[in-house]
């Protein structure tokens, strides 16, 4: 697993906690469910990347599609400019969308995504003459990108800490994830709905006219694989609606296909102001991020006598060529392959697959919806997430990728997982878990 050059000026992505550092894993090929080590190992990827290559990796039309568009146009900026491919792709994905959300906005990464949307919320309220509503609502434990205000609306105490002051005028609901009521539970857990209702308090406090949006994942993801309860974003969306407040869905994670639909907003059929997405966006081939946002909110600023001529947002990158033609070709491989289609089928069966670990050495609960689950284990006394992590260096020498949160061990595999390759995720976690004290 050692670097080829120690010494090189390479500063990778960093943790300050240094139970977590580790030797990088070199990886050199990759086709479908697996990568090839540069010391030549096949590795079964059940992390998909980074939550990202939804259709497997190198899939044959995306890569081909990559490469003519690169032979054709390398760059135009989309500053009054553009070209035909993000028409298209801003169209397949408003289609794709809940009814009502049909604008993207091209972004290059979930953080941007995740920024974009909380600036267009601000706007929104200013450009229809509420410039008091500034307010951000987050919640507990959500991860939102790096940026300063996606690290503002977030919930992990750890990331937010050394980067203040961060943006004010941020407060964040409480989670609703509580072990006692949750072990074992399957898909979206029945409790835990009135929990919502906090965001009541919030408006009661500061007052509806303050608050410009809610940002939650419908999923939570990096914080653990936490499905919310049945019933909790249906209130989020009743609260605020009545009070005038902009929901935001975060679905970098759950968006194009990890739930079995396009996004989380059709599996779990609430739908948003605005939904935030990359990552799955283009099978992780090329960066590209992105804000669906409702034709309401589109036409504050685009229609009407006070089009908002003098506000200005935009990234050198914005719908780039590359990312565009990445795009449409993911789309079509998700359709032509069925994978939208296929997604209940193969979520069962994941379902049925992850919850054998119940029973396993140190298994503490177990969490799945859609293509996603954690296995949460005991934490080690005074050593939180070693036990996790030293059990995924352990698949990881056994051949299966898996990812730590915490004390959990994520899992978000490509929907085109076999159900042997389950079966081996399966197996190659509860021989780790038996070896790991
Ligand atoms: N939001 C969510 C829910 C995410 O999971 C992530 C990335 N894991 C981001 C935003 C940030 O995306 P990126 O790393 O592409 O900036």
């Amino acid at each position: 697993r050692s670097a080829p050059n120690d010494l090189a000026p390479y500063w990778m992505p960093f943790s300050a906690n240094r139970a977590f550092k580790a030797d990088p894993r070199l990886f050199v090929a990759a086709d479908g469910m697996y990568y090839t080590t540069a010391d030549g190992r096949q590795v079964l990827d059940a992390m998909a990347g980074l939550w990202c290559v939804n259709a497997g990796h190198n899939q044959p039309r995306i890569v081909r599609a990559i490469q003519d568009q690169a032979a054709r146009m390398d760059y135009v900026s989309s500053f009054q400019m553009s070209h035909p491919a993000a028409f298209v792709l801003a169209e397949r994905i408003a289609n794709l969308a809940p009814a009502g959300l049909d604008r993207v906005f091209f972004t290059n990464s979930g953080s941007e995504a995740v920024d974009t949307a909380l600036k267009i919320a601000r706007a929104y309220h200013k450009v229809r003459g509420d410039a008091n509503r500034v307010k951000l609502i987050g919640r507990a434990k959500a991860y939102h990108g790096m940026g300063f205000g996606g690290l503002s609306v977030a919930g992990i105490p750890r990331h937010r800490r050394d980067f203040g002051p961060l943006l004010g005028d941020v407060d964040h609901l409480p989670h609703t994830h509580d072990l006692a009521h949750n072990a074992f539970s399957r898909g979206q857990p029945a409790w835990g709905a009135h929990l919502a209702d906090e965001l009541e308090n919030i408006v009661q406090i500061h007052d509806a006219s303050t608050i410009a949006a809610v940002i939650v994942e419908p999923v939570t993801g990096s914080g653990g694989v936490l499905p919310p309860p049945v019933g909790y974003l249906e209130r989020l969306r009743e609260i605020c609606t009545r009070h005038g407040i902009l929901l935001i869905f975060d679905e970098v994670i759950t968006g194009f296909g990890r739930l079995g639909a396009p996004f989380a907003s059709n599996a779990l059929g609430v739908t948003p102001d605005m939904i935030t997405c990359a990552k799955g966006m283009t099978n992780g081939a090329v960066p590209m991020g992105g804000v669906i946002a409702s034709t309401a909110v589109y036409d504050a600023f685009m229609t009407g006598p006070e089009a908002a001529v003098e506000l200005m947002h935009g990234y050198t990158y914005s719908g780039h060529p590359l990312a565009c033609a990445a795009g449409l070709a993911t789309i079509e491989t998700y359709e032509q392959e069925g994978l939208f289609d296929r997604g209940p089928e193969i979520c069962a069966a994941w379902e049925e697959a992850v919850h054998q670990l119940k029973g396993a050495p140190q298994v503490r609960d177990i969490r799945n919806i859609g293509l996603l689950a954690a296995i949460e284990l005991e934490s080690r006394d005074g050593a939180p997430g070693a036990r996790a992590g030293e059990t995924v260096n352990r698949c990881f020498d056994d051949g299966v990728l898996v990812r730590v949160a915490g004390d959990n061990l994520v899992l978000s595999p490509p929907l085109i997982i076999t159900p042997d390759q389950m079966g081996q995720v399966v197996d190659t976690i509860r021989t780790a878990l038996g070896e790991v004290a």
